[in-house]
């Protein structure tokens, strides 16, 4: 029913495929435990030095491309792909599943305190009916012990885990056996634009690949980490010339 397309980027991969929403909603009906990573230049450049990185990416059961730099490398390569971010699958999965005859628990994990529940209030006006539980990503060990039990408890079936990235996959990769019939998906800032704390960047940044421009002017502690982004870019090229 759905055609899968793998395709290398450096030393991990991403799935090319026009529909990634219903092909999550079809695991989840089906009960298929899924982990979904958002795939971006400064990922992928993380991942050609960490080998359990690329691992993990290579493992898991699907991986978008989130970011610009990415679309960019298919492109070189003569692939055309859409981009697919994180926030936007995320939340047209959230939509869609509030609509759902059968209740379908979700679950918000991380971030700063009080934000995944603001984030909750959001989708809860936006959805009604929609049954979120929430917990913030800044639990003492002995907290998180009891975390997991919660989750296992209340087994949700949509998992999103903000704890920035790579950290967030690592964790849904030791704990996704807690709920063996979720989605689960790494979201990064996700509930802090829900929330409200920060801004998605306007259309016309998004529209022209440029969020990363945007998210360096509101966040320019990022610099350092955004160097990964040239480096990214001449690894795509050279990858191409020297091949
Ligand atoms: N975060 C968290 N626990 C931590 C570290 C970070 O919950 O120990 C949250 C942080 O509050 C933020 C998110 O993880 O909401 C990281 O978002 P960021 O924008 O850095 O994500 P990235 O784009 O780097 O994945």
């Amino acid at each position: 029913m759905f055609e899968t397309l793998e395709y290398p980027v450096l030393n991990v991969k991403v799935h090319l495929f026009d529909e990634y929403k219903q092909w999550l909603i079809n695991r989840l009906e089906n009960k298929l435990s899924t982990h979904v990573i958002t795939l971006n230049a400064e990922m992928a450049m993380l991942a050609e030095n960490q080998p359990e990185l690329a691992n993990l990416i290579n493992k898991v059961e699907l991986v978008i491309p989130d970011g610009a730099g990415i679309i960019l490398y298919l492109s070189l390569r003569g692939t055309k792909q859409q981009r697919c971010p994180g926030i936007d699958l995320a939340a047209s999965l959230l939509a869609e599943l509030g609509k759902l005859e059968k209740s379908c628990p979700i679950c918000f994990y991380g971030g700063e305190p009080g934000i995944a529940q603001q984030a909750a209030q959001f989708w809860r006006k936006k959805v009604p009916g929609i049954d979120i539980m929430t917990n913030h990503g800044y639990l003492s060990p002995e907290e998180e012990v009891q975390w997991q039990k919660t989750l296992q408890e209340k087994q949700p079936r949509l998992v999103l885990v903000a704890l920035g990235a790579p950290r967030q996959g690592f964790w849904i990769d030791n704990h996704r056996h807690l709920c063996p019939h979720a989605i689960w998906i790494g979201v990064g800032g996700s509930f802090d634009i829900w929330a409200g704390k920060k801004s998605l960047a306007p259309e016309w940044f998004r529209n022209n690949n440029l969020e990363w421009l945007y998210r360096l002017y509101q966040e320019p502690w990022r610099w350092r980490r955004m160097l990964a982004l040239p480096q990214f870019l001449w690894r795509s090229l050279s990858t191409i010339l020297y091949n």
